[in-house]
């Protein structure tokens, strides 16, 4: 099985590093041809207005969809939630994401870069070490959407719908690896 990780913008090494630790076959992805060659991808946290102007420079738009739509796992990290969302509050000028789950989540909803965090949710059922930066919130979940993960205020920080996955928080910076383990599982299933 192969991992790949969407690699024109975003923390890609570090997600590269955790699945190497687990072990898992990897490969950055920057262009259509890539997609063909792995079984599933990961959508890294980094700007999501700077991701959305690279998709379509580099005509990944369509390409990306399809592989959403093929069924394969797809997981979305901070701003990889934000460019999977179908709604987003908040946007800037031009943006737009994949329209792919059905969430609406607000950008930067915790504050600026100064109120980046660590902290210990529960996800799945389990407790993950993960950090927030400059992260978003869903505000909205539609039926089909799993809610994986809350915090103690109710904010909904992290859904599952069928092949999608998406985090508001970063689950590769803290060396915790419970998140992937959960996303490969996805992957084997
Ligand atoms: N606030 C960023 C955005 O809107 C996301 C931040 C992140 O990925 N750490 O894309």
């Amino acid at each position: 099985m192969r991992v790949g990780v969407f690699a024109l913008q975003g923390d890609v090494r570090e997600h590269l590093l955790i699945l190497s630790k687990l072990g898992v076959d990897t490969l950055e992805v920057r262009n259509a041809t890539a997609l063909n060659e792995i079984d599933s991808l990961i959508l890294p946290g980094g700007e999501s207005t700077t991701m959305s102007k690279l998709i379509d420079i580099f005509d990944l738009r369509k390409p990306l969809q399809e592989f959403i739509v093929s069924g394969k796992p797809v997981f979305g990290t901070c701003a990889g939630m934000i460019m999977l969302a179908s709604n987003v509050v908040d946007s800037a000028a031009g943006q737009q994401s994949l329209n792919a789950m059905d969430i609406s989540v607000q950008r930067n909803a915790f504050g600026s870069q100064l109120d980046s965090f660590e902290a210990t949710v529960s996800f799945a059922g389990q407790d993950a070490k993960v950090a927030f930066i400059r992260a978003p919130k869903v505000l909205e979940a539609g039926d089909g959407v799993e809610v994986l993960s809350k915090l103690e205020d109710g904010s909904i920080v992290a859904v599952r719908q069928k092949n999608l996955l998406a985090t508001a928080f970063h689950p590769e910076l803290t060396g915790d690896s419970s998140v992937h383990s959960y996303f490969l599982g996805m992957a084997q299933s």
